[in-house]
């Protein structure tokens, strides 16, 4: 007789998305504690039962031959060969220790990520600024929203968007603008579709997207012509009375300069610089007008601009000029990429001190300093440099040492040429990453291998200030380590363990967190640990104890683990409670197209089956087949025509930086004038132009001029 061995255990368990800020509940199914598969969660607030493709595919890129099993340090014949933990955590910390004593504390930075949980960036920030020494440090965050951070934080006094994705589904009148939201955030569109309303849904995109297709009114504008526009829709609404005078007059501060600076937006004006007739600008003013609940929202189409945070300013000016804040299906809303750049935004210690707080302050450096039980003397009185001052700092040989964590600045920086000669000069680079083949891990000197999503636990923070679970359900491979257990063991190593004793595990840094929080506006106080996060579905932000909630509650439309939006009561964040008009000149493209380079590159998301630089998503054999392999770039009938390129035909595409080769995808939904490629390829950013947001310091990726030729068969 055979024995029956004991049927396995099935279970599951709901976290939250790795990818995109969306943010939506997966469930993961597993036997005997391991994940053996997932489907979209059916009961998670965000996506009730929907997931895009990359959710689906969320194991099978864990999975890939090239994840970083073991440490690799680069030997004296210029090859990354395998070490043990204790020799790399003795390299790491020997090789910076060197730099810092002969450059000084602050010749050491790091570059960062939206990816990792919030209790890892809270403990990289800490670890850095706290124990090391070193002031300058970023995250890829200020590639895709820091524009919009920086924004909110001068017309609302700080950084909160303000909306829940229910008003999606609650407005009548929704405003895109440089969003594709069907390809780049699917789940959002659903909810769009979702809405009984029948809303108008006006998008402002150069592009005829999949998303201005399926529009009620698409504004095709001329490229960087945006701020224009929305300063010409203002005018009209003044112009005609369409403004809500007692919310600006209760609510606001600004509005006599802001009315004064618009009306020189004059419809002929603007007409005649964004290329869209008065008659259609009226049509706008009107349905916002009409609108009882209409909502702006806007992705990296307005951030990643020279003139992002006015960009960002002007559609936040729109919503206060007409009431549309503080109620449901309105807000002026901006979307962020990445999983957890909402939570970058708030605990990273990069731009801000931990809890949105400020370094420059001595009161809020002595309380993060009193929760952590450090002494505050640690803690720096400024915040460090910016990415792109960073990267100048290196050029400049006043940074000589570098630790990247989860991010591929070779792949995704701006004028990626330069990035990689700069990269070339780092005296010592760390790469601290689930793959070791991406294009900066094979520049490091040492590579740190690292836990993936689904191999840990900690909380993401999505577009909605929505607090959700992520949690471990698969083993990290060979060696790798959570971020969380590599930036303990580095405090340990480098003698500054004893500052993070009470940073035990996530949970307890969570709590910590929590902690630091109360009094902010961004108070997450009275979330009961992960267990309510868990039972809740997440939580958003604020959810601050219950008598702390009393006093704020004007800010609240209720205090439930519902959804909920910010600004019911009209009172903001500037000390008065009122949000601010802010509004500049428009500027000008540093590189504007010319008869040597005629047309304007434009970037962006391409399918919804990639993710930025394709390091997770080209891992899963089904992403694959659901994106073109090749570079390619769109471009206008007529500007084909004129270069002689045909369709599917291999051509070269050329800025003042840079050559690539793209297969031609020859389509009248580009403007002629311009071409349109797809960010996730490595030959993209070799063309983009270094210009910055002055405000925000992000990239502004969608200018700069190129020109494009037919590939002759012996080039290809
Ligand atoms: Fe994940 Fe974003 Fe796709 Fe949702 S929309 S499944 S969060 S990648």
């Amino acid at each position: 007789m055979t024995r029956c061995a004991a049927p396995a255990a099935t279970t599951s368990t709901t976290l939250v998305c790795g990818f995109c800020s969306t943010g939506c509940g997966l469930q993961v199914h597993l036997r005997d504690g391991e994940a053996i598969g997932l489907t979209p969660a059916a009961d998670y607030p965000v996506n009730a039962g929907m997931a895009c493709p990359k959710g689906w595919e969320s194991l099978a890129v864990l999975n890939a031959g090239d994840r970083a099993t073991e440490p690799l340090l680069r030997d004296a014949r210029g090859h990354l060969q395998p070490v043990d933990w204790p020799a790399a955590l003795a390299t790491f910390c020997r090789r910076f220790k060197a730099i810092q004593q002969a450059h000084g504390p602050h010749s050491v930075a790091f570059l960062s990520t939206g990816q990792i949980a919030t209790e890892e960036m809270a403990l990289l920030g800490s670890l850095t600024k706290f124990g090391m020494g070193v002031l300058h440090g970023d995250g890829n965050t200020r590639q895709c929203m820091a524009s919009a951070a920086v924004a909110y934080k001068e017309s609302f006094g700080f950084d909160a968007p303000p909306y829940s994705y229910t008003d999606l589904e609650q407005s009548d009148v929704i405003v895109l603008v440089g969003s594709n939201l069907c390809v780049a955030h699917p789940i959002l569109w659903q909810r769009i579709c979702l809405n009984r309303r029948r809303p108008e849904i006006i998008v402002v995109d150069p592009r005829k997207t999949e998303t201005a297709m399926a529009a009620t009114l698409h504004l095709p504008l001329r490229p960087k012509s945006d701020l224009v526009l929305f300063y010409g829709i203002a005018h009209l609404l003044l112009r005609e009375g369409w403004i809500d005078r007692e919310f600006i007059d209760a609510h606001t501060l600004g509005f006599e300069p802001f009315a004064a600076h618009v009306a020189a937006f004059t419809p002929r004006h603007v007409a005649e610089v964004s290329g869209i007739d008065e008659a259609t600008l009226h049509r706008v003013a009107e349905l916002i007008h009409r609108g009882r609940r209409v909502s702006f929202w806007w992705t990296m189409g307005v951030n990643q601009s020279y003139e992002g945070v006015r960009t960002a300013q002007s559609l936040i000016n729109l919503a206060l000029l007409t009431g549309n804040i503080g109620k449901p299906g309105t807000g002026p809303n901006s979307i962020t990429g990445q999983c957890n750049a909402m939570g970058s935004r708030l605990f990273s210690n990069t731009t801000n001190l931990l809890g949105g707080h400020d370094f420059a302050n001595a009161g809020h450096r002595q309380k993060v300093a009193d929760a952590l039980g450090i002494d505050m003397g640690l803690i720096p009185a400024e915040s460090g440099w910016a990415y792109d001052q960073i990267v100048e700092g290196i050029l400049a040989g006043k940074i000589k040492g570098l630790w990247v964590i989860g991010a591929n600045p070779a792949h995704s920086w701006i004028n990626q040429n330069t990035l990689r000669d700069v990269l070339g000069r780092l005296d010592f680079l760390v790469v601290q990453d689930m793959y070791h083949s991406t294009e900066t891990a094979q520049r490091a000197h040492l590579v740190l291998p690292a836990a993936a999503w689904g191999e840990k636990d900690g909380t993401l923070i999505n577009s909605e200030r929505r607090i959700g679970l992520m949690k471990k359900v698969a083993r990290a491979p060979g060696q790798a380590l959570t971020d969380f257990t590599i930036f303990r063991s580095i405090a340990e190593s480098w003698g500054c363990g004893k500052l993070f004793t009470r940073w035990e595990n996530p949970e307890a840094v969570f709590r910590g967190l929590q902690q630091i929080s109360r009094g902010q506006p961004c108070d997450i106080s009275g979330i009961a640990g992960y267990r309510m996060l868990e039972e809740a579905g997440g939580v958003q932000w604020p959810f601050p104890e219950a008598a702390a909630a009393r006093e704020d509650d004007a800010r609240l439309e209720n205090q439930t683990y519902g959804e909920r939006r910010l600004f019911a009561g009209g009172r903001f964040y500037h000390a008065d409670g009122r949000a601010r008009f802010v509004f500049d000149m428009p500027g000008r493209m540093r590189e504007e197209p010319s008869a040597r380079y005629p047309l304007l590159l434009l970037t962006g998301r391409g399918t919804t089956a990639q993710w930025h630089t394709q390091t997770r998503t080209a891992k899963s054999a089904v992403l694959r087949k659901l994106a073109p392999r090749d570079l390619y770039a769109e471009v206008n009938p007529a500007d084909a025509r004129r270069a002689r390129v045909r369709p599917n035909q291999w051509m070269m595409v050329e800025s003042q930086r840079g050559a690539i080769k793209a297969k031609a995808f020859i389509t009248p939904t580009v403007p002629a004038g311009s071409i349109f490629l797809p960010m996730h390829y490595r030959e993209t950013n070799q063309l983009t132009l270094a210009h910055f947001d002055p405000h925000s310091r992000q990239p502004s990726y969608k200018d700069c001029a190129v020109r494009i030729r037919p590939l002759e068969r012996w080039e290809r």
